[in-house]
């Protein structure tokens, strides 16, 4: 029974409203099943009925069933280089609890980090209680390498954090705290982000895709039939180490040429020919001197958009993906990096003449990785739609 309200709520989140019948058609369970499934799902709070009319069907009125976000939602969390981020982002998708805080990279400890991410989570579960919502999980999105299912964080670089047990520091800080933000789930930035992307893209028909990342590094997410690939110790996706320039500049990894040593938020900034000032990161002048055609910034860009191309053409050759998200930094520079990859993708992706692969910009900038990291916490929702009547009743599956 518990695996066919999951199966439920599954097609529903999917597909969208839906009637009975529709469901029952969907899932190969009977009629009367789908009937008592929903009544169940309606008493977790988790569906409720809408107006066939307002679902956008012609015709005949029916009563469609469809999720709902007025019960639970789930936590989104992001340590990144220079801020923590929280949302909250609920079945409907409606994304709520917004922050974002500075932080200094060189003194973000791991225990100051925790306790800052202790007090944003819990100041979003007072909020979400206020609106009679539970917390169903959490997820931590964070620039590293995060073993699985552990949420150890293995390497970040960019912190200088090697084998560090953040998801159970912060779990036990929780705990001590009495905060009931649900199991906590850890994982890639890039991963995440790519996560956030499923609803969009599955609106385009899209089911598998890469979901490339620009910051101080680069990232990419890999999306196969709308789940997540880690690959088989969730070390996937590391695509700002493709090697596109043997005997190029030095990376952070101690290889040369990687492709985050051209397309690296610093090393974008050099390329087209800007300083970082104070405040902001340089990437508002980029795209102000590439829309004025200022001959280095376009040089720069097309020098920066023929490296990841390098990358993303292996990567597709070996995924065959339906399309490329460019988020992150790359998104305000797709007018000028996504022409130069799909002309490069046409020339070096073998199925480029069958089926031709979209670049497609990511409309949710930095908060890619922290919506995604909700997401992945609802994903354990809709595993077992369950959870939330034991949350409910103050139990905790962490
Ligand atoms: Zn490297």
């Amino acid at each position: 029974m518990r695996q066919n309200l999951a199966v439920v709520l599954r097609q529903l989140h999917g597909t969208g409203a839906a009637s009975r019948a529709d469901l029952a058609r969907a899932t190969g369970l009977t009629k009367a099943t789908v009937s008592a499934l929903v009544g169940e799902l309606s008493d977790l709070g988790l569906v409720r009925e809408v107006d066939g009319a307002v679902g956008g069907r012609t015709g005949r009125p029916a009563t469609l069933v469809s999720v709902s976000g007025e019960r639970a939602a789930a936590i989104g969390l992001e340590v990144n280089v220079g801020y923590l981020a929280i949302a909250t982002v609920d079945l409907e998708g409606r994304v709520a609890h917004e922050r974002l805080v500075e932080i200094d990279r060189d003194r973000a400890t791991p225990g100051m980090v925790v306790t800052r991410l202790a007090s944003l989570a819990a100041r979003a579960v007072r909020a979400l209680a206020v609106e009679g919502r539970r917390v169903i999980g959490t997820g931590l999105a964070v620039p590293g390498l995060v073993s699985q299912p552990e949420g150890r964080v293995l390497v970040a670089p960019n912190f200088g954090w090697s084998d560090l047990p953040l998801t159970e520091m912060l779990r036990d800080r929780f705990r001590r705290r009495s905060i009931e933000a649900g199991p906590v789930a850890t994982d890639n930035e890039a991963t995440m982000a790519a996560l956030a992307h499923v609803a969009t893209m599955r609106a385009r028909e899209v089911d598998s895709f890469l979901a490339v990342s620009g910051g101080v590094g680069v990232g990419a997410g890999v999306v196969i039939d709308g789940e997540a690939f880690r690959g088989s110790h969730g070390f996937g996706g590391e695509l700002g180490h493709f090697v596109v320039d043997p005997g190029g500049r030095r990376c952070r990894c101690g290889n040369r040429g990687c492709l985050e040593t051209i397309a690296g938020e610093s090393n974008l900034l050099r390329a087209a020919g800007v300083r970082r000032g104070a405040g902001g990161t340089g990437l508002d002048r980029i795209e102000q001197r590439a829309r004025r055609g200022d001959p280095r910034t376009v040089d720069g860009l097309e020098h920066v958009g023929e490296a990841l191309s390098l990358g993303l053409a292996a990567a597709a050759n070996l995924f065959d993906p339906q399309a490329i998200v460019l988020g992150g930094s790359f998104a305000p520079l797709a007018p000028w990096l996504a022409p130069v990859i799909e002309r490069r993708l046409a020339d070096q992706v073998l199925g480029h003449r069958w089926a031709p692969i979209p670049v497609v910009t990511s409309s949710l900038g930095r908060a890619a990785a922290v919506h995604g990291a909700a997401q992945r916490a609802l994903t354990s929702l809709l595993a077992d739609p369950s959870i939330v009547a034991r949350r409910s009743r103050g139990g905790d599956d962490a």
